[in-house]
């Protein structure tokens, strides 16, 4: 089953031994993609994480999946040195003016978006459930970490309904139930833009898998690509030309840990990496127009890739 959920094609892949319960099942787990949709999305004014930009300086109460993403966000923003950091909005407000106008943003709004972003300026309270930004005109942007999320919220629905063979993926973000019948899992190949060259496929059951890097969205500003991905030093897009896939337990950890990697690299993702149980990473680097080839890093403390990496 297929729907445009979060901006992006989403699907549910699942065994059930009767249709109609299966429709019945996929559309709550569609369903459940939009509550977070409505909970998380930057692009509708209305939606819960918005009107929390426009309360800035108050303790908010949040629903728990807000609570949880924003929790999960801190925890990642932490183990990356701030390389992945929801506050990105005002950043990522204006590299979207120079995909639309092809011209990078100038230095004194750069300065303007500084002291906004800082994932450090996200007070989170466990006890009352409340977030209060710390700064008027914060804007957190969950672009890179909802979808991991969601699709594991998805899953949860579908085994609920007692289809746990399934499968929900949200553009790169996935996240597999039980294997389908007679398979030891859910064989899922990794492209790169790269000419479609595949990167490599993993076998997965009750796991996340996420892809991050400049495949699909970037800018080109006098010949130098500018991915959708901000690096925090210079509030400007990842020029370096990197993929990463990375493999976890839960899917807002897959979904973040890829966006990170791609901000750091993969020498300096090797730490991070192991600070979160049950995930592993792929990451390929360097240019393959100039005629080499990218160079491939294995990071897999846990031993989580390397048994399923074909
Ligand atoms: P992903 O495709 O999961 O790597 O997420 C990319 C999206 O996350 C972007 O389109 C932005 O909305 C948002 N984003 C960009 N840079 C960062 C960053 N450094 N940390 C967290 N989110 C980011
Ligand atoms: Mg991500």
């Amino acid at each position: 089953y297929a729907r445009v959920c979060m901006g992006v094609r989403a699907t549910v892949t699942l065994y059930a031994v009767d249709e109609g319960r299966a429709e019945a099942a996929a559309a709550r787990a569609f369903a459940r993609i939009g509550e977070l949709d409505d909970a998380m999305s930057d692009y509708r004014a209305g939606s819960e994480v918005m009107r929390l930009c426009g309360r800035a300086g108050e303790a908010v109460g949040v629903s728990e999946d807000l609570f949880k993403v924003l929790t999960e966000a801190a925890r990642v923003s932490e183990a990356s040195g701030g390389a992945f950091d929801v506050t990105m909005g005002p950043a990522v407000a204006l590299w979207r003016r120079a995909r639309r106008t092809g011209g990078l943003p100038e230095a004194r709004e750069i300065d303007g978006a500084r002291p906004l972003v800082d994932w450090r300026l996200v007070e989170l309270s466990k006890e009352e459930r409340t977030v209060r930004l710390r700064r008027e005109g914060m804007r957190l942007d969950l672009g890179g970490i909802a979808k991991g999320y969601a699709a594991e919220r998805a899953v949860e629905v579908l085994r609920g309904e007692g289809l746990s063979r399934c499968m929900v993926a949200l553009a790169g973000d996935m996240y597999v139930g039980d294997p389908p019948p007679g398979k030891e899992g859910w064989l899922i190949a990794i492209e790169t833009e790269r000419s479609g060259r595949r990167m490599g496929a993993v076998m997965l059951k009750n796991a996340a898998v996420s892809t991050s890097g400049d495949t699909e969205q970037f800018v080109e500003v006098g010949g130098v690509r500018s991915s959708h991905i901000i690096d925090p030093r210079t509030l400007l897009g990842v020029t370096t030309r990197r993929c990463a896939a990375v493999v976890s337990r839960h899917g807002a950890w897959a979904d973040a840990l890829a966006t990170a990697v791609s901000v750091l690299g993969a020498e300096k993702s090797r730490e991070m990496i192991g600070r979160f149980a049950g995930t592993g990473a792929v990451v390929e680097e360097g240019a393959a127009e100039a005629g080499g080839r990218p160079v491939r890093t294995v990071i897999d403390p846990g031993g989580v890739v390397g048994s399923w990496w074909r």
